[in-house]
């Protein structure tokens, strides 16, 4: 079989991205090498409601469990900064659901969808050094051949381009010589009993319970909520002994925070390990080949959301991808377009996302007090209300920067504000 585009990885970015090569007139496979779509789940499911419409999907309850409008941040002395949205900013899906809802449009856009198909390896075959290179000298596109394992058995499927959507352990980059994501953060959460103050409302505590990044509590309901933390390994993890793995951090969360213990039931209902990429990767297209979602390492750096990143990504993937095949010319040169229109959306905010990455992780609990502290004030928590937006923090930051209403906070972290911009 030739196809025009095949994407690897059947997870919301892998979907989207063929989905709108479909649309745009390619022929079109979709290889998932598990036996089901959202199946393990590696997420909280916390999806922004502009990440759920870039999805180009209407908030439904096939899977939407739950609608928050703020966070309560938590600072390690025990303070607590109150953040109302006012109005719904974020769902609490089931990934399963959610994932499924997008293969379904993908399918119905007329792609192939192929379960238990894993690729394993690919080979090029450019237009130099094809056998009939002279014939094929004006058509640019590199014939791909991806070699998979359908249901154990191996076999080759030949394609003009692949775009790679297989997640944070990608292959497809590797097989492509494009590398892996510089920097993973392993993230670690379970779903479990937990009596919310108020499940319109997420829990984020910085600091100490989790180096590097933070811990949450993501309420599914009133009663049970997803309990997790995402560590910076060269801050928590030098050692690699075992009371510095991730498992050790949640479970010092969950029983040593006091507002935790005291809400948390004890057990869990579900289980998630997961790796979390931050830093998008130099490059994310080569002969014949794209990067899309977390193997082109675009999340954001601020809080580990991949999904509005990638879906944004992939649509312009699935359209470059379909319309070098079509064209026939898939040379890196002529996919570098995929390249330059995400980087142009989305590369300052994810840039500026890194920067407030690595100073917040580099905070100490004291340092976590003073800035949560200089936050708690109301013509700071209006400015929030109006400008947070957990897709562009950059936006609250600027505004932060020049509102100058808190001379504490512009005294112990203006300097840093002014190096984002
Ligand atoms: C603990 C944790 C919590 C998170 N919470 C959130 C959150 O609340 N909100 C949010 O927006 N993001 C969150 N994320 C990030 C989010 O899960 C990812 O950004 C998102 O899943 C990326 O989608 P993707 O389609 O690029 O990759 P994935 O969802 O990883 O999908 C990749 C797919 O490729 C398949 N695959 C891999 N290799 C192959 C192969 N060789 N052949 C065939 N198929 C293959 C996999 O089976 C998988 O189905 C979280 C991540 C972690 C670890």
């Amino acid at each position: 079989m030739k196809y025009d585009v095949v994407v690897v990885g059947a997870g919301p970015v892998g979907s989207t991205a063929a989905r709108h090569a479909a649309l745009n007139g390619a022929k079109v496979l979709l290889l998932e090498e598990h036996a089901s779509i959202g199946s393990p789940v590696g997420c909280t499911g916390l999806l922004s409601t502009r990440a759920v419409a870039e999805c180009e999907l209407k908030p439904s309850d096939d899977f939407v469990f739950n609608s928050v409008r703020g966070a309560f941040v938590h600072a390690p002395d025990g303070q607590c900064l109150p953040i109302d949205g006012k109005q719904t900013k974020a769902y609490v899906v089931s990934r399963k659901n959610f994932d499924r809802a997008l293969a379904v449009m993908a399918v119905e856009e007329g792609v192939e969808l192929s379960l238990r198909t894993r690729a394993v390896g690919l080979e090029k075959t450019n237009p130099e050094t094809s056998k009939e290179g002279k014939k094929r000298e004006e058509q640019k596109s590199s014939q791909i051949k991806l070699r998979v394992l359908r249901n154990g058995k191996p076999e080759t499927i030949c394609t003009s381009a692949i775009i790679g959507a297989d997640g944070v352990k990608s292959q497809i980059a590797s097989y492509a010589g494009l590398g892996k994501p510089a920097r993973v953060l392993p993230g670690i959460q379970i779903e479990a009993p937990y009596a919310s103050d108020n499940s319109d409302f997420v829990e984020l505590f910085p600091g100490s319970f989790a180096p590097g990044f933070f811990a949450w509590t993501v309420p599914v309901d009133e009663k049970i909520s997803r309990i997790g933390l995402a560590l910076e390994p060269g801050l928590a993890w030098k050692d690699r002994q075992e009371e510095s793995s991730p498992l050790s951090y949640l479970k010092k969360f969950l029983h040593s925070n006091p507002h935790v213990k005291a809400k948390y039931s004890g057990g869990m209902l579900d289980f998630v390990i997961g790796g979390i990429p931050i830093g998008p990767q130099e490059k994310a297209v080569s002969d014949g080949v794209l990067l899309v979602g977390d193997a082109a390492g675009q999340t954001k750096p601020t809080s580990g959301g991949g999904i509005y990143p990638g879906a944004f990504a992939a649509k312009i993937a699935g359209k470059v991808a379909a319309k070098a095949a079509l064209e026939g010319d898939t040379s890196a040169k002529q996919l570098s377009e995929y390249d330059q229109l995400w980087r142009k959306s989305l590369g300052k905010e994810l840039e500026i996302g890194l920067k407030i990455h690595d100073y917040i992780g580099k905070l100490d609990d004291r340092q976590f007090n003073d800035l949560i502290g200089s936050l708690n004030t109301p013509s700071i928590l209006n400015t929030i209300t109006e400008y947070g937006d957990m897709d562009h923090p950059s936006i609250l930051m600027k505004k932060l920067m020049f509102s100058r209403n808190s001379l504490r906070l512009m005294k112990a972290f203006g300097t840093f504000l002014r190096t984002l911009f």
